[in-house]
């Protein structure tokens, strides 16, 4: 990069946090190649986008060359890996290249996967192959569209080497941005190890760039814990109500951020069943769709004993306040799922009756096998019907056809459906027009996720035939996720239950 357009990184996690990282060099990639950048993201981050794609930039991607002012390195992490403490994880194939601040005034991570080995690596080759790295950055993309926190993509760069998995796969480097890539396993390896000072330096810098509020608490180590519980009860709530499934909620792909890390095994739910579970290797289910606000709380707990040495002197006092706020977060979550739920029900007041109606839409999409994200989106048409219905029906049965045939029985919707009436028919404040209602909740319920045969179609596509086109047409879809187009109707179309029965992640 020529001097005019270079990055002006500002290392805060390198010049606070010595001993928490091991410094690791870039390292030479035998072919590097630019095959996805993220303009939009790049303008965001101040980066000059022309010199992202000339040859230095490419190399700066591909995580070869580092540019002025960048201090690579690995970050130390341990976690909890499907309920197993591993005391030792940290950056095995992943670097943080520095930090900048974004024209939001937002500091940003700029980190790399896939960029080789390092001291945290094991037996691993410190390598990505190019179908997950095309699936991080389509995943990441749509769940920003979607308005969840999230890392994101920058750029996906070929090496041109080609890594060893079950057969071999062509080598890819991404570039990931995130508003830090600290997890709830990054405090536990230094409390794991009773390293007091290092966790305290640790604290301080979180609460410094997360939660500056903080400072002037009694007691921020319980603040971050209160603060961290309420980010990841609104972000699980996001995820429930998208059909969202992380798959590998270990506690080292838990951010203190409340961004969603990691998208490895998730995937979108398509036919509505809380047991549902896409990953290889979760045989118990332990990160099945319906469990993801339980296992925060169990993560949550994690992170609560790993920061009682920093919460005053008086220990028990401590495992009292830490215990109080883990115990709040399932009414917490549930405040955030209802609210959520309201607005996917068109329902701009409240009423004590409102968790149960949400319950009982979900038990009869699960009774009828619907269509997730189809179901709520269909539902939104027949709230726009309604003025149609007249006063004395509670809805036209034309209205309500394309979402019964989401049903396995067409009829076993009008019950619900009358209630809902009633419910509109009785809200408080003032009255909006169908069609506004109608768009409100097409808002926050999409017409396009990125679907499980899509993804893959998108993957082979790119990885194999480097056919860009599917992906393309895929990223555009989920991009605009709540905009419905006429020639995007296959994008939105669930597949056929064998195919969803049968999908793995890995
Ligand atoms: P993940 O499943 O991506 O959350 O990774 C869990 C841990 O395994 C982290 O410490 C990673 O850095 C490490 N890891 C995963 N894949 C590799 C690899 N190919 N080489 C080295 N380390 C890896
Ligand atoms: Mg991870
Ligand atoms: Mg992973």
């Amino acid at each position: 990069m020529s001097p005019a357009t270079a990055i002006a990184f500002d290392n805060s996690y390198a010049r606070e946090l010595e001993g928490l990282y091991t410094a690791s060099p870039l390292q030479p990639v035998p072919a590097a190649k630019l095959l996805k950048l993220n303009l939009a993201l790049a303008e965001e981050l101040g980066l000059d986008t022309a010199s992202l794609m000339a040859s230095a930039g490419v190399q700066m991607l591909a995580a070869a060359q580092a540019p002025q002012g960048a201090a690579p390195l690995a970050q130390a992490y341990a976690g909890h890996q499907f309920g197993g403490f591993s005391p030792q994880l940290g950056d095995g194939r992943a670097l943080l290249l520095g930090e900048v601040i974004d024209r939001h005034g937002h500091r940003r991570d700029i980190a790399f996967k896939g960029s080789g080995r390092t001291a945290y690596s094991r037996g691993g080759d410190g390598k990505a192959a190019l179908g997950p790295v095309l699936r991080e950055y389509l995943m990441g993309e749509a769940m920003h569209a979607l308005g969840v926190p999230t890392t994101r993509a920058l750029a996906v760069v070929g090496t041109g080497e080609w890594v060893r998995r079950e057969r071999p796969l062509p080598g890819a480097v991404l570039t990931r941005v995130a508003a830090s890539h600290v997890r709830v396993g990054t405090f536990q390896y230094f409390a794991a190890r009773g390293e007091h000072e290092k966790l305290q330096r640790l604290l301080n810098h979180v609460i410094a760039r997360h939660d500056p509020a903080l400072r002037d608490h009694p007691l921020p180590a319980l603040g971050l814990l209160q603060a961290v519980a309420e980010r990841q009860a609104a972000l699980i709530a996001r995820w429930m109500h998208l059909g969202f499934i992380h798959g590998v909620m270990n506690t080292d792909n838990m951010t203190v951020s409340g961004e969603t890390i990691d998208y490895g095994p998730c995937a979108f739910m398509e036919r509505y069943d809380p047991a549902m579970v896409f990953s290889s290797i979760d045989h118990g289910g332990r990160y099945a769709y319906a469990n993801q606000p339980l296992i925060a709380r169990w993560n949550l707990a994690r992170l609560a004993e790993s920061l009682l040495p920093l919460m005053g002197a008086d220990a028990d006092v401590a495992v009292a306040q830490a215990v109080a706020v883990i115990d709040a977060f399932p009414a917490r979550y549930e405040h955030h799922w209802l609210a959520g739920a309201r607005a996917k029900l068109g329902l701009q007041d409240a009423q004590v009756d409102d968790l149960a109606l949400a319950h009982d839409w979900l038990q009869l999409l699960h009774t009828q096998g619907a269509d997730f994200t189809l179901a709520w989106r269909r539902l939104a048409d027949v709230a726009e019907a309604f003025d149609r219905a007249g006063a004395s029906h509670a809805f036209s049965a034309d209205a309500t056809v394309p979402l019964q045939a989401l049903l396995a029985d067409p009829g076993a919707a009008q019950p619900w459906l009358a209630r809902w009436w009633q419910r509109l028919q009785s809200a408080q404040g003032p009255a909006g027009t169908p069609a506004a209602r109608a768009a409100a909740m097409r808002q926050v319920s999409p017409i396009y996720i990125p679907r499980n045969a899509r993804v893959e179609e998108a993957l082979t596509a790119a990885s194999e035939a480097s056919d860009y086109s599917p992906f393309e047409q895929l990223l555009a879809a989920v991009c605009q996720p709540f905009e419905e187009h006429a020639d995007r109707v296959r994008l939105a179309e669930p597949a056929a239950q064998s195919f969803n029965d049968s999908y793995q992640t890995f």
